[in-house]
Formats: structure tokens, C-alpha cells, sequence
């Protein structure tokens, strides 16, 4: 049995060591091999060189890849988890914030074998900023009202997983990624730890108020199309404001007032209405295209009895 970690890292040389020796510890527990795989997201300090000076400790290996630029999180995290091999992988933050004593925990849940995955939840925000909170409140409401895919409040990165939920993950190929929603997407069984909020050992974070929003913006395009539907919405509006003036209009005429400037803004909203129209009708099908480019697969099958080549042969057979 080895077991995978994936380790992004950003500007991390301080949180480095610690995170080596904490999570060491824990590993020590478990009877397993460990393969630690850290990825250098295009460090401007001296992460690599720490990474490269972690003393080498029985039965835990370590790897690293390091970027030639910062790509972002959910890069590094495409990157280690198609360069771990172990038959469970794990991802974990650097900075402690994630408590590595939950790696017990998540081994023996899996090692029961009822469920592929074991995710971690922060039910408090300690250490972050009130604005910062409020916004993450108003973010889980409105992903999960207009996205089909379920995104868990307070989700972390922080979860083991079994290497067939890996390999699903990894079909995803999409170039704008979105872990929280991809994990969520691809299914299996999934337990929920809840642990609460920790503030970082070193350093701080590398989110602010605008990448924050716009990984935001990000995960709600990745994941939801209801956004492209606003036209049909706004055409509605503009049509039933037209129909309206367009009475009012009417009955003015007929009593014969002067109905020059309410006849300008009735067109006005006629057309307007029926150029938005136009505009959803257009993005109804941008929409389908836009799930088509990302070539998601079409199912994801978890357990069969059929064989590939059983498959294949009664293929042939029809033929
Ligand atoms: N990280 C990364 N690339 C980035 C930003 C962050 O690899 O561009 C890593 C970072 O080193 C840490 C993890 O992602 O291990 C989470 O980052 P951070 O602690 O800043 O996020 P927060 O916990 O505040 O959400
Ligand atoms: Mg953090």
C-alpha cells in the first residue's frame, strides 16, 4: 500500500520543514509506504531548496516538480496528482492549516472500504477577514443554487481519495480547473470530516479580496451556464414593458392625448426586447457548445463486471 501526498506550495520555504515534520509523525502511524509529491508553484523564495534539504525519513519518499512560472493552485494540484502512484492520494495545503492528525482517520475510512474518498470541512473561518467570510457566505449560496454540481460549504483541497476517483479525476481535462467542483463532479462516495478552522503557522495567504472573486467568477463558469440564461430574462422584462406601454399607449391615443414621447420609448423597449431575445436564443446554443469543448466524459462507471475485451468482442459479433 503506498499512499500519496500532493502538496502545492507558493512561496512556502518557512511553512516547508514544519509541514515535514508534523505530517511525518502522523505517517509514521499508519503502515503504509509514503510517496510525498510537493509542487513548486513558481516560488520566488527559496521553497525549492527547502524542499530539496527535507532529511529522508523511512519509508516516506519525496518528489517535487517545480513550475517555471506561478500557475496557481489548481495547477499544481493537476500536476501532482498526475505525478503521484500511490493507490490512495491525498492533497494537503502546506501552511498546517489543514491538521495532519486527520490523515489517521481518512486511512481508515477508506481501508474500510465503503467509501472512495474522505474530505475535510472547516466549520469556522477563525483567521480570516470578516468581508472575507461574509463573501464565502454569499459564494456557497449562489453556487449551489444555480450549479447542478454540489459544492459543500466549507469544503477544503483536503481530502484522500482511491486511485479509481483519481483516474476520473484526471479524465477531466479542462483547461480553466476547478477542484472543489471537479471532485464533486466526478461522483463516488464521499465522507465528510469537519474539523475546525486553523490560522497558518507561517506566511499568509496568497488570496486576496480580487483573485478571491475571481476564483469565484471562475468556479461559477466552470460549473454553471445559468449565468448565459440571463437574456431570456431580460428579453421577458423589456417585451412585457412594451406590451404594457403599448396599452397604455392605446388608450391615451383613443382619448386623444398626445402619445409621441410613450410611442418612442414603447419601440424603444420592442426592440431592445427582441435584440436580447436574439442574444439568449444564441447562447442557448453557445451553452451546449461550451460543455462540449470541455470534452468532460459523458459517465464515469465505478464497478462493472465486463471485461474490455468481452466488450469488444460481442462488438465485432453485431457487426
Ligand atoms: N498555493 C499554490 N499556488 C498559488 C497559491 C497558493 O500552490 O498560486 C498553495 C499554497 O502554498 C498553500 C495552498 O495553495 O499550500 C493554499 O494557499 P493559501 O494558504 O494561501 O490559501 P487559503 O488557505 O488562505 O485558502
Ligand atoms: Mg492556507
Amino acid at each position: 500500500m503506498t499512499i500519496s501526498i500532493v502538496i502545492p506550495c507558493y512561496n512556502e520555504e518557512q511553512a516547508i520543514p514544519s509541514f515535514y515534520s508534523e505530517v511525518t509523525k502522523i505517517t509514521a502511524q499508519i503502515d503504509a509506504d509514503f510517496e510525498l509529491v510537493f509542487i513548486d508553484d513558481g516560488s520566488k523564495d527559496q521553497t525549492l531548496s527547502a524542499i530539496k534539504a527535507l532529511p529522508a525519513k523511512p519509508r516516506c519518499q519525496i518528489q517535487y516538480k517545480s513550475f517555471s512560472r506561478n500557475f496557481g493552485k489548481e495547477a499544481a494540484l493537476l500536476a501532482g496528482l498526475e505525478a503521484a502512484s500511490g493507490d490512495y492520494v491525498c492533497i494537503m495545503d502546506v501552511d498546517l492549516q489543514d491538521p495532519p492528525e486527520l490523515l489517521l482517520s481518512m486511512y481508515d475510512t477508506l481501508c474500510e472500504g465503503e467509501y472512495d474518498c474522505v474530505a475535510a470541512r472547516s466549520v469556522s473561518r477563525h483567521g480570516y477577514s470578516p468581508l472575507r467570510k461574509c463573501c464565502t457566505k454569499f459564494y456557497y449560496a449562489l453556487i449551489n443554487r444555480i450549479s447542478k454540481t454540489e459544492i459543500v460549504t466549507g469544503a477544503r483541497d483536503f481530502r484522500m481519495m482511491t486511485r479509481p476517483m483519481v483516474d476520473a479525476i484526471l479524465q477531466l481535462k479542462e483547461y480553466n480547473r476547478f477542484c472543489k467542483g471537479i471532485f464533486s463532479w466526478v461522483g463516488f462516495k464521499t465522507k465528510w470530516l469537519t474539523f475546525e478552522n486553523k490560522e497558518r503557522v507561517h506566511g499568509s495567504t496568497k488570496w486576496n479580496f480580487f483573485s478571491l472573486s475571481a476564483y469565484a467568477i471562475e468556479s461559477i463558469v466552470s460549473f454553471s451556464t445559468l449565468p448565459l440564461m440571463l437574456p431570456f430574462l431580460f428579453s421577458f422584462l423589456l417585451l412585457a414593458a412594451a406590451l404594457v406601454l403599448c396599452i397604455v399607449l392605446i388608450v391615451k391615443a383613443i382619448s386623444g392625448a398626445g402619445v409621441m414621447g410613450l410611442a418612442i420609448l414603447c419601440a424603444l423597449f420592442l426592440v431592445g426586447g427582441i435584440i436580447t431575445g436574439c442574444l439568449a436564443i444564441l447562447n442557448l446554443y453557445f451553452a451546449k457548445a461550451y460543455l462540449e469543448i470541455k470534452k468532460r466524459p459523458i459517465y464515469i462507471v465505478k464497478e462493472t463486471n465486463i471485461t474490455e475485451s468481452a466488450a469488444h468482442e460481442s462488438k465485432n459479433e453485431i457487426r
